[in-house]
């Protein structure tokens, strides 16, 4: 089987839709610690998604190699797998991805006096070349799935794909809100969060200023969990669960069970099929949880799921209580 076939097999497995990438480069991101992240999409991300990082980049050897499949400059041993600390550790996005697009890399490692380009189209890479830029990464990916159609016609209207992409980029601001994030389109800049380090800015940066300074705060602690974060008031729901944002120990997560809980926390505050809107953040010895590490499925298996849930129903329960008994009138008599 040719290399460049493997890598299209393989891209099945990690690229399903622009979203997917976005979710991969802005991992690589993260991994060169970046600062500040800037994705674009056209299309949704089908015409074109090019994220640009002010991360450590690639000296010319790492940018040669950042297309071959297993080829991962962040070195694991086997029980690395259990305490995953950098995001990426497949080596296969970028080879994946490349051999489905045409990708345009160009990277400054810091010290470097000068970027290195090479460009990529359904995984047949071109010559190295010396240009200016500034230090960090910027990859261009364009015209996802030229190459296979099968997969191409997968893909649903610019719109879906474009909700999703954005929704990658909301999680990872809300993850990292020490990293400043920005993302647009087209047309528009959709947000751009500013890395301050504070949860309640990147939502201002998402949903609005008056949004945001209704949430409230919330943190709780049992002997084997922490959880903390904002909860929206019940006037602040919502019909779809997209404002809904789980983190487990820093990935975010989508667990069915842990929003129960958070519904139930609400009581019965919450207006049928309405969705609270939150951030939380939820911390655990890593050895409690299964995280599987699927690149696009993104959940979780608790050891104890009754004590994480429990612990988060009572902290949204405490938290919506503390508030509501403070906003009720003291009685002079
Ligand atoms: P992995 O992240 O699993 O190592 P990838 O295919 O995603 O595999 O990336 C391959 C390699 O390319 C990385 O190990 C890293 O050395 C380099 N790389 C990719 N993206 C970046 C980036 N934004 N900044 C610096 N290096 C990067
Ligand atoms: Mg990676």
């Amino acid at each position: 089987m040719s290399a460049a076939l493997a890598n299209q097999i393989a891209a099945g497995e990690v690229v399903v839709r622009p979203a997917s990438c976005v979710k991969e480069l802005i991992e690589n991101s993260l991994d060169a610690r970046a600062r500040a992240i800037q994705v674009h999409l056209r299309e949704g991300g089908i015409a074109e998604i090019v994220v640009i990082d002010d991360g450590q980049g690639m000296d010319e050897q790492d940018a040669a190699l950042a297309f071959r499949r297993h080829a991962t400059s962040k070195v694991y041993e086997p029980r690395d797998l259990v305490r995953i600390r950098t995001l990426g550790f497949r080596g296969e996005a970028l080879a994946s991805i490349a051999a489905v697009a045409r990708v345009r890399l160009t990277t400054r490692a810091v010290g470097a006096e000068t970027a290195v380009r090479v460009a990529v189209d359904g995984g047949e890479m071109g010559p190295l070349e010396t240009v200016g830029a500034p230090v960090g990464t910027r990859i261009e990916v364009r015209d996802l799935f030229y190459n296979t159609p099968a997969r191409l016609k997968y893909l649903r209207t610019v719109q879906t794909e474009q909700a999703r992409s954005v929704e990658v980029v909301q999680q990872a601001a809300l993850s990292r809100p020490d990293v400043a994030f920005s993302c647009q389109t087209e047309h528009h800049v959709l947000f751009q969060t500013p890395g301050n380090g504070d949860v309640r800015t990147v939502l201002a940066a998402l949903y609005g200023v008056g949004e945001a300074k209704q949430l409230l705060e919330l943190s709780a602690a049992s002997n084997d969990y922490r959880v903390h974060g904002l909860i929206g008031r019940p006037t602040q729901a919502r019909s779809s669960r997209g404002y809904a944002h789980l983190f487990v120990n820093g990935r975010p997560i989508r667990h069915p069970g842990i929003h129960q809980a958070v519904i139930q926390g609400y009581q019965n505050r919450l207006m049928v099929g309405k969705h609270p809107m939150y951030a939380l953040y939820v911390e655990m010895d890593p050895s409690l949880v299964d995280v599987n590490v699927h690149p696009h499925k993104a959940e979780v298996r608790f050891s104890e799921e009754q004590d994480v849930a429990r612990l988060v129903s009572q902290a949204v329960a405490a938290a919506l209580d503390g508030t509501l008994l403070a906003a009720t009138p003291v009685r002079t008599r």
